[in-house]
């Protein structure tokens, strides 16, 4: 893994990114992404109208594996986790290399289930269609920038890349996925230790960054017991009451205000009538902060309220002569992590977005959130998660939509991005 993060001036960050602008063949990149927006719309339709479910990826995935061979990618394959992957190669890098690559990914998943009807309708260059912004655009954005890319000469030695490019469309990233994809290629996948920066592609949009990883834990209570007649056995400890106590006094935890932690009572569920004492009780609840600290302090938390709820209704069952058999007992699990972390103030990553920036005359917005992006900045591996263009809203409803209008900019800003961290990728 690389975790040293090399500072690059803000001046010098600039004047690469301005020599990379002059040359003819990203002149030739640009010129693809102007000409093409029919093609990147049609491949939005064609990817959204494909259901994706979390956990169900796998026509989108072979959809896109078809799409990275069509345009030219090289190594194209579906991995264990069911992540798509392709590569651009470098120029004068053998392609058995371990040395260093930059990844682009957008994830593929969407919150809606398979049976979602799924009928994308183009209005103009308004896409109406769930999934339309969430990640259609951050795909068809990927695939933009690659095929411009390709286009400019990156396969043929016109636009030498000085190192790999590696493409995903990765699965797990939203809901319950908890960023199963990108953890897969920085656990187990052969790119592990060999990512030099990751830039992610989420949503519509051109001016903003997520580089402040939203660390957030989920955990399942599960309270049981012998259950019973609620007349002729009352006196059994109820698993309800001890849920219903140690969730009241959790939801009682200080929370600090800076740095911002959330705490969430999600679901609740349990017993099968009114007049039986349940065998069972289960909670889902939601921890979120922007440090790791304060995750940790509500985990202890956590187990003390439930511990101490469940004592204290066994202790009152034992005093009322209730038998031995008659406890209650308790399991957390872990039912979602994922880490909190930032890309420093000084990032080589951050510098260059910057200059970018500055070149394009846009913002650069630094904002929260919780992305593909936590995994690699919690590993110390500079990472954001960027807008693919456009805009775009009532994202994880019905009613998402999707505006193409000045995607074009953000794809450009995308693409400089991506070039300018492979240069300074192989100078590291
Ligand atoms: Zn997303």
């Amino acid at each position: 893994m690389i975790t040293s993060m090399p500072v690059l001036s803000s001046a010098s960050a600039f004047s690469r990114v301005t020599a990379l602008a002059a040359k003819r063949p990203v002149h030739a990149a640009f010129t693809w992404l102007h000409a093409n927006p029919k093609t990147i719309m049609d491949w939005q339709i064609a990817l959204v109208a494909i259901p994706a479910p979390t956990h169900g990826e796998q026509a989108r995935a072979r959809w896109l594996a078809e799409r990275f061979t069509q345009i030219g990618l090289s190594n194209v394959e579906i991995d264990a986790a069911g992540n798509v992957l392709g590569t651009l190669p470098a120029a004068n890098i053998p392609a058995d290399s371990t040395g260093p690559v930059i990844l682009l990914s957008a994830h593929i998943d969407t919150v809606f289930p398979a049976s979602t009807p799924l009928h994308p309708l183009l209005d103009g260059d308004r896409l109406q269609a769930p999934g339309a912004s969430d990640n259609a655009a951050g795909v068809a954005g990927m695939l933009a920038v690659v095929s411009a890319l390709i286009h400019a000469g990156a396969s043929n030695e016109e636009l030498a890349l000085p190192v790999p490019l590696v493409i995903l469309g990765n699965v797990g990233e939203e809901g319950e996925g908890d960023l199963r994809g990108v953890r897969h290629i920085y656990d187990h996948s052969a790119l592990a230790g060999r990512i030099a920066a990751h830039i992610v592609l989420d949503g519509p949009g051109a001016d903003g960054a997520v580089t402040q990883a939203l660390g957030s834990r989920r955990f399942q209570i599960a309270i049981t017991g012998p259950g019973g007649h609620s007349f002729t056995d009352a006196g059994i400890p109820n698993p309800i009451a001890a849920l219903a106590s140690a969730l009241a006094a959790l939801a009682e935890t200080p929370l600090p205000v800076e740095p911002r932690t959330t705490l969430n009572l999600g679901t609740v569920r349990g017993g099968i009538s009114v007049n039986s004492i349940p065998e069972s009780a289960q909670a889902n609840v939601d921890f979120r902060s922007t440090d790791p600290e304060q995750l940790l302090r509500l985990e202890v938390a956590l187990h003390r309220a439930v511990e101490d709820a469940v004592d204290r209704c066994n202790r009152r069952a034992k005093a009322a002569g209730a038998g031995s058999r008659s406890r209650l007992s308790f399991a957390l699990s872990k039912i979602g992590d994922r880490p909190a972390a930032q890309l420093p103030n000084d990032s080589a990553l951050l510098s260059t977005l910057r200059a970018v920036d500055r070149h394009l005359g846009l913002r650069t917005d630094l904002r929260l959130g919780s992305t593909d992006a936590n995994i690699p900045l919690a590993l110390g591996v500079p990472a954001l998660s960027i807008g693919a263009g456009g805009d775009g809203g009532d994202a994880h409803t019905l009613h998402e939509w999707y505006s193409s209008k000045n995607r074009e900019l953000a794809l450009k800003r995308v693409l400089l991005l991506t070039l300018a961290m492979l240069e300074w990728a192989a100078d590291q």
